[in-house]
C-alpha cells in the first residue's frame, strides 16, 4: 500500500534548486556576495516553511508549529538561532570543500553537535522489504526540524556526489547546488534567474563594442 501524499495548502515561499535539502538550507541567506545578505529565515515561522516547502514537515506539522510558535517564542527564538548557525557552519563546511580547504574546525564541531542531536532522535526501522533511517516524531522539540538537514548534509559530506557540489557562477549569487546534469556542466542556480541575466549582460557587452 502507498502512503497518500500531504496535499499542499500552500504555495511555496522557496526557491529549491539546490538538488539536496542542506545545499538549499545554505541558500536561505541569499545574495551572500553582496556588503547586504538577505535573510530568509527570519523567524521560526519562515524556517518551518522551508520544513514543509523541503517535505520534511507535513502541512499538519507545519500548522502544528503555526500554532505553538507564538505560545513558546523563547523556545522558537533559540531554535532559530540554531538553525542559523548551523546554516552558517555547513556553508563554511561547503565552502572549504569546494576550495580544497580544510574546513574551520567551530564549523565541524556544530555540525557534529547537530548530528548527534539527529542520532539520539533516530533509529533504523524495516519498510518495504528494507531499512531505512526514521527520526522521532518532528514536532517534538522546535529543533527537531534540524535533525534530517544535518543527516542529509553528512551523507552528501561523507559521499562520492560531494564532488558535484557547485557554486552558482553569478559573482552575485553564488548559491550552491548539486550538478546532476549529463555532462557536470552545470553554471547556474537556475538559467531562469542567473543563465538569462549573464546572457544577456554578454548582449549588451558585445554591442558596447560593435558601436
Ligand atoms: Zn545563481
Amino acid at each position: 500500500m502507498t502512503e497518500a501524499k500531504p496535499r499542499r495548502r500552500r504555495a511555496p515561499n522557496f526557491e529549491l534548486i539546490g538538488g539536496n535539502v542542506c545545499l538549499d538550507f545554505i541558500n536561505t541567506l541569499d545574495d551572500r556576495p553582496s556588503a547586504q545578505p538577505k535573510e530568509l529565515l527570519t523567524n521560526y515561522y519562515e524556517l518551518a516553511r522551508f520544513g514543509e516547502d523541503t517535505g520534511i514537515l507535513t502541512p499538519e506539522q507545519f500548522d502544528f508549529f503555526y500554532e505553538r510558535v507564538h505560545l513558546e517564542s523563547d523556545e522558537a527564538e533559540e531554535s532559530i538561532r540554531r538553525a542559523r548557525k548551523l546554516r552558517e557552519a555547513l556553508y563554511a563546511i561547503f565552502s572549504a570543500v569546494m576550495n580544497k580547504q580544510t574546513a574551520p574546525q567551530l564549523a565541524m564541531d556544530r555540525l557534529n553537535a547537530n548530528l548527534q542531536d539527529a542520532a539520539l532522535h533516530s533509529r533504523l526501522v524495516q519498510r518495504n522489504g528494507g531499512l531505512e533511517w526514521r527520526f522521532d516524531d518532528l514536532t517534538s522539540s522546535f529543533n527537531a526540524m534540524l535533525w534530517p538537514i544535518a543527516r542529509a548534509a553528512a551523507d552528501l559530506l561523507a559521499s562520492p556526489e560531494l564532488a558535484l557540489v557547485r557554486a552558482c557562477s553569478s559573482p552575485t549569487c553564488q548559491w550552491f547546488f548539486l550538478d546532476t546534469s549529463k555532462n557536470h556542466h552545470r553554471r547556474w542556480c537556475s538559467m531562469k534567474q542567473c543563465g538569462n541575466r549573464a546572457k544577456v549582460r554578454r548582449f549588451y557587452a558585445r554591442q558596447k563594442t560593435a558601436g
